[in-house]
């Protein structure tokens, strides 16, 4: 008898331990699902009210609101990161970029440099947003010139947010530079999509403009990955001018006698505004471009005035 009521009681606690258990793991994945989706509504909502007033600059309160927001989104994005194969079938759809000139003559080549009449180049900032980019901000001001940067997603967040929105709002322009500075020709194809749809969703947030450049890391790609590119509207552009900037670094002397050797109308120079020689040879090389006449134009400036 006693022994019986010691199983039944045994039986009795280990039903409520079992049904325990799976309340706890069923809270658990409604926690994780719910936190998943509220993470995407920040960060949409704060993409949607930056484009429905993208004055950033006369409104820094907005802007800090949206900066903390797409922060917080970064925890389950980087989360995301390592399946990306996986997420790629839940991201965000892309943003479709548009064009302020026809870009129709562009889309599905590659572009290394453009055919114009007129004495403009672009010069191209790759790998940022960085602690350099003010300053390089500040020199292209004080020169006049504009630029296209070509920032990589996971580095406009934060802080350098505010860098990336800068760049824009003195009249530069935005390029895509994939999400984590992958190389795109080792990804398959859900991790591909990922690594562009985020890089555009967090630059179209962070800046106010979808970028309508992709330039992949070395400028290697493959057919997948051009596919890739390509079939979310995206102009792929490489340059015609590399001074050979990074790993090692070159003088700032160097820089500039490379970056401006065999410069004409049309071309398209890559410099790496993450180095601080780049930066310094900078002044230089806009120097020099004056001196020839070359004014310093957007890619979208550059292209609307020529042809591919
Ligand atoms: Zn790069």
């Amino acid at each position: 008898m006693r022994t019986h009521q010691g199983d039944s009681v045994r039986t009795g606690l280990s039903r409520i331990i079992r049904v325990l258990a799976v309340a706890a793991v069923a809270a658990v994945l409604c926690a994780a699902v719910a936190g998943c989706g509220a993470a995407e509504g920040r960060a949409w909502g704060a993409q949607a009210g930056h484009l429905a007033a993208p004055s950033s600059t006369d409104t820094p309160v907005a802007t800090r609101t949206q900066a903390a927001s797409v922060s917080e989104s970064a925890t389950p994005f980087a989360s995301r990161e390592s399946s990306p194969a996986t997420s790629a079938s839940s991201a965000q759809p892309p943003v479709p970029a548009q064009p302020s000139f026809d870009a129709t003559a562009y889309l599905g080549k590659t572009i290394e440099s453009v055919k114009t009449d007129r004495r403009e180049v672009a010069i191209t900032f790759d790998d940022g947003p960085s602690p350099n980019t003010e300053k390089v901000l500040a020199i292209l001001r004080a020169n006049k010139a504009k630029a296209t940067f070509f920032f990589v997603g996971e580095r406009a967040l934060g802080r350098q947010q505010a860098f990336a929105r800068d760049a824009v709002a003195q009249g530069n322009e935005v390029g895509n530079h994939t999400w984590s500075h992958t190389r795109m020709k080792r990804v398959g194809p859900g991790a591909l999509g990922y690594e562009i749809d985020r890089a555009q969703s967090v630059l179209t947030s962070a800046t106010g403009s979808t970028p309508l450049f992709m330039r992949p890391r070395s400028g290697k790609i493959d057919a997948k990955a051009l596919a890739a590119v390509q079939s979310r509207g995206l102009i792929l552009v490489l340059w015609s001018i590399h001074p050979s900037d990074v790993n090692p670094s070159p003088s700032a002397k160097v820089i500039v006698r490379r970056a401006t050797r065999g410069v004409h109308a049309g071309s398209i120079v890559l410099l790496h505004e993450t180095n601080d020689n780049t930066v310094v040879a900078l002044p230089g090389i806009l120097s020099e471009l004056r001196h020839r006449g070359l004014r310093p134009v957007t890619l979208s400036q550059l292209m609307a005035h020529g042809t591919p």
